[in-house]
């Protein structure tokens, strides 16, 4: 097999490499069990005490598990190419016996002490990733997470580590008199300044604890605040554009912050983050005095798979940074788009410029979120967490908080991550993978890519269906959606004729498909130029559509594509009407 061959390193829908699997999971177990055998050979031999467990009654263990692969025969057959719906797909061979030689481990990463080579491998598969997004593997850091949400939440919870060191600073050098700039120059002062006037005035880590909201807690900060200087105590904003993940909302509600403090970024009428719309929300947060404790940019949105302008979001802080002396975090969410930075480098990538421009600029972010789970065809749960700099790693240490630099900590533990135990899984799985499919052009990347010309494909065909399917724009990446309407129709006719055919999918076992609904306050101009198709008016707070995200690894066969594409018609066409 070719390291190129990808389409063959997956099971297949019917099990068609089920014979090359079925050999390379015997020679696992086979050598798990072994390893067994042979490791303290001498030390005597375990009888089990329970009767359940011998092998003469098998029966029970036997029948608990028919029971349970009954129950299993109806779960949705996302490893089927009809299946069309979700972020989800088959798992690639490699991924799932690189997870399941782990899986008998069960080494857990959050201590070298349980996960030896876990660890190791954890750097590594951390490092692969890092090269695949563009960024230098030694200064950057970062580990595995039970996915995206959690890797975002790792984001926030860094930022405002960061965050609050700076405005402590700031806090302490107003009461004592060294500085009138207000608290907002203060929060985004960067590092330099910030350890330039740590030495100036020989403050310690611990003198600043009693100026910190991290420490103190919000209230306490703000009651100190208000009675010594007069200044309400600015509660932090985080500025996340329109086409965000539940998850941000989820972060701000974990880490405190009211709802109010999720400012939302415009979108320009494909649905992409407006640079604008941010350099607006950057203006307003400052006039009214609220730090910013990150901005978000999208590489890969959840319901339509844009991305982003990664590079102009960078441009915009940089100048920021540069002409102000302004330092604000910028998290890329590439959850699910992370992995075409596999493309970047192929002679035939069909991303489009402004998209290229985005991934590449990946490296000028301060922190990125990664999901193996979904374009890396690895087993759940598996996310991923990096920066570009080990300072931006830093979070207060939980045995002695605030005080300890953890920035030269080589292998993330317990204590410089969220989640407490971690499964060793993704590492291995991710690791495994990236040896045969490797995370540039010629391995994974080219599998993506020809996921981007048949989505093309699939995206024409529906079109061609009929001429009340009204496609949104070809997406960014690899997702397609569409709306029903007929001439004239306002928006809430076009929704219910969307609906009846989600239902229509919903009901038949032929093929799967999503619903969405685009929000006019959050894609204004995207649902106004859909609607122009059709020459129809708004006259709801959301345009419905139908997604299909086109994953799945076997549309890569001419035959199975072809298939997919007349069963996609079929079903459209008596659910139209
Ligand atoms: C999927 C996704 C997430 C969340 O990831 P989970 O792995 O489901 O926790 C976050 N952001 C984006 C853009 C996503 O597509």
């Amino acid at each position: 097999m070719k390291a190129s061959d990808t389409s063959a390193l997956f099971i297949g829908p019917k099990g068609e490499q089920g014979e090359v699997f079925s050999s390379l999971w015997d020679h696992l177990l086979a050598v798990t069990l072994q390893r067994r055998a042979q490791r303290f050979a001498d030390d005597p031999e375990w009888q089990p005490l329970s009767t359940k467990a011998h092998p003469s009654d098998y029966a029970v263990v036997q029948s608990a598990l028919e029971e349970l692969l009954d129950l299993l025969r109806e779960e949705i057959p996302t490893f089927s190419p009809r299946y069309l719906g979700h972020m989800v797909s088959d798992v690639s061979i490699p991924a799932l016996l690189g997870h399941m030689a782990m899986l008998f481990e069960n080494a857990n990463l959050a201590s070298r002490e349980a996960a030896l080579v876990g660890s190791a491998l954890e750097t590594e598969a951390i490092n692969l990733l890092a090269n695949m997004v563009g960024l230098d593997p030694k200064p950057a850091r970062g580990h595995f997470t039970s996915g995206g949400t959690l890797a975002n939440f790792e984001a926030v919870w860094r930022a405002r580590y960061r965050l609050d060191h700076w405005l402590a600073l700031g806090v302490w050098l107003k009461v004592n008199g060294y500085s009138d700039s207000p608290l907002f120059e203060w929060a985004h002062c960067g590092w330099s300044v910030y350890h330039e006037h740590m030495n100036r005035h020989e403050l310690s880590e611990q003198d600043l604890l009693s100026y910190s909201s991290v420490v103190m807690g919000p209230l306490a900060m703000s009651r100190f605040v208000l009675e010594n200087f007069k200044e309400e105590w600015p509660e932090p904003v985080m500025l996340v554009p329109g086409n965000k993940h539940y998850s941000w909302p989820k972060a701000a509600n974990i880490f405190g912050l009211g709802r109010e403090a999720v400012w939302s970024c415009d979108l320009d009428d494909k649905g992409r983050l407006d640079p604008a719309g941010l350099r607006a929300q950057i203006e307003r947060a400052e006039e009214a005095g609220r730090p910013i404790m990150m901005v978000v940019s999208v590489a890969g949105t959840t319901e339509l798979g844009m991305i982003d302008p990664v590079d102009q979001v960078a441009d915009l802080l940089d100048g920021l940074c540069e002409h102000r002396g302004l330092h604000i975090w910028h998290h890329v969410d590439a959850a699910y788009g992370g992995y075409f930075c596999s493309v970047l480098q192929g002679d035939s990538c069909a991303l489009s410029a402004t998209s290229k421009a985005a991934l590449r600029a990946f490296p000028r972010a301060s922190s990125l979120t990664l999901d193996p789970h979904k374009l890396g065809f690895v087993p759940y749960a598996c996310g991923a967490f990096l920066v570009p700099d080990a300072n931006a790693y830093l979070v207060s240490n939980i045995q002695a908080p605030y005080l300890e630099a953890i920035a030269d900590a080589k292998f993330p533990s317990w204590s410089t991550t969220l989640e407490g135990s971690r499964a060793a899984t993704g590492p291995s799985a991710v690791w495994l993978s990236a040896k045969i499919m490797p995370l540039n052009a010629e391995g994974h990347g080219g599998f993506l890519n020809r996921s981007l010309l048949i989505t093309r494909t699939l995206h024409e065909a529906v079109a061609r269906v009929s001429p009340e399917i009204r496609m949104l724009d070809l997406s960014d990446t690899n997702v397609i959606c569409f709306a029903i309407a007929s001439e004239g129709d306002t928006v809430s006719e076009a929704n219910r004729k969307t609906d009846r055919v989600i239902a229509h999918f919903r009901d038949s076992p032929e093929l799967s498909a999503t619903r969405t609904g685009l929000s006019v306050e959050n894609y204004g101009g995207l649902v106004a130029n859909t609607v122009a198709q059709w020459r129809g008016s708004v006259d709801s707070d959301q345009l419905t559509v139908v997604r299909m995200v086109v994953m799945n690894p076997y549309l890569d066969d001419e035959a199975i594509a072809q298939n997919i594409q007349a069963l996609l018609e079929d079903s459209l066409r008596p659910a139209l009407g």
